[in-house]
């Protein structure tokens, strides 16, 4: 493994990874902020990288040396990631972008971005023997982390608000997770899930912790390997906790630092304005995300109130040069319904980086834009039914 050590994003803290291991809730001790792993980047260069690695097809666990993995016999997958860049060309034509390609996370086995993250979270409880995994979730990550516990005979228990779409929870208990709808937001239910790990030292938190955004990176590196290295301008996201926006980032960064790249796209993170702290600390460029109480939006998937990685998605967004931008509940569902009617099934945060696209149209003129297309239409079929 080729991870140096952890450091907190707010006071700077650092950790070693044997100590890391041994933090019930991994965030810092001293100031409660999320920690991000730092890798040993001249040894990865020297030791991995090779025309081959240019070369060979992307999937998830090629990525492996960024990841914090060292028994490569050991890792569990159910086959996730190397979802597709989908291109097409009258959707492009609506957002004006010169190229436009929509990377389709529904593809994932459990139907979204999740698994990436959910496969090294599931390699590490095996690693550190944990017998049952505890998580908040809003539905997907609850559903993804259901499976692979399944799938390797762990049990799981799974805190969730009451926004949570039925088809998701009964995902989650069709695997056989002990689910407990919470009568408050998703604050509430990460709160209860905190609790429930120190309290049960035989369980392991998983959610949007360290090695979950590791795991996430996969999706920023397949999408510069499918551009055979070509680096996009700019790349879209939804925000919810702000995990997804930051590996991506990370990916992106990581592979300038190893050399594979020249440079860093822009990075666009997309809110519901209904729930949009982390848009409205960009706007005003506030160092501080400010909380949004009981959110309230049809795109669930992103209704995080108090982003766990807020801080971590505002810095990728002013480091990389991006934008915030904030879209209506209207913008939301007309990107759904538009992706679906050209044959794109999204839930409707899956939407909400093309809505994003959408509103911004203006500046994507003769620029190569992609967008994360996060989870798949039959999750939530909210208007369809
Ligand atoms: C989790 C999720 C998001 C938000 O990702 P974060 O890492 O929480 O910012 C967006 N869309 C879908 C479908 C999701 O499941």
């Amino acid at each position: 493994m080729y991870v140096k050590f952890f450091r907190c994003f707010r006071c700077g803290e650092t950790y070693l990874p044997k100590d890391v291991i041994s933090l019930s809730v991994m965030r810092c001790e001293k100031c409660g902020s999320a920690i991000d792993a730092e890798y040993d980047y001249d040894l990865i260069r020297k030791e991995i990288l090779s025309d081959s690695f240019r070369r060979d097809a992307p999937t998830h666990w090629k990525y492996w040396p960024f990841l914090p993995v060292s028994d490569l016999s050991s890792l569990v997958t159910l086959g996730e990631g190397a979802t597709p860049l989908l291109t097409q060309p009258a959707l492009m034509k609506l957002t004006g972008a010169s190229h436009l390609y929509l990377k389709y996370e529904a593809q994932n086995p459990t139907g979204s971005f999740k698994d990436r993250g959910s496969s090294l979270e599931i390699t590490k409880a095996l690693e550190f023997k944990k017998k049952k995994v505890v998580l908040a979730s809003t539905g997907n990550m609850g559903a993804s982390i259901a499976a692979y516990a399944a799938f390797t005979g762990i049990a799981c228990v799974v805190f969730v608000p009451d926004i949570a779409a039925d088809a998701k929870i009964a995902q989650m208990r069709a695997h056989g997770a002990d689910v407990r709808v919470i009568d408050g937001d998703y604050s509430v239910a990460m709160a209860s899930a905190e609790d429930y790990v120190r309290t049960h030292g035989d369980s392991f938190l998983t959610g949007d912790y360290p090695w979950r955004c590791e795991g996430t990176k996969t999706v920023g590196f397949e999408i510069l390997d499918q551009l055979y290295w070509k680096v996009p301008d700019y790349v879209i996201a939804p925000i919810g906790n702000g995990t997804l926006l930051w590996s991506l980032y990370e990916a992106f960064r990581e592979m300038v630092c190893v050399g594979i790249t020249e440079r860093m796209p822009r990075i666009f993170g997309v809110q519901a304005e209904n729930c949009n702290p982390v848009v409205r600390a960009w706007e005003s460029n506030a160092a501080t995300i400010e909380p949004v109480a009981d959110p309230e939006t049809i795109a669930t998937a992103i209704a995080c109130g108090n982003p766990i990685d807020g801080l971590a998605a505002l810095r990728a967004m002013q480091d990389s040069d991006g934008m915030g931008i904030s879209v209506s509940e209207s913008d939301i569902l007309e990107a759904r319904d538009t992706l679906a009617r050209h044959g794109i099934l999204v839930e409707p945060s899956g939407a909400v980086a093309y809505a994003g696209a959408y509103k911004v149209r203006d500046a994507l003129a003769g620029k190569t834009v992609v967008c994360i297309a996060t989870g798949h239409g039959l999750k939530d079929m909210c208007g369809w039914l």
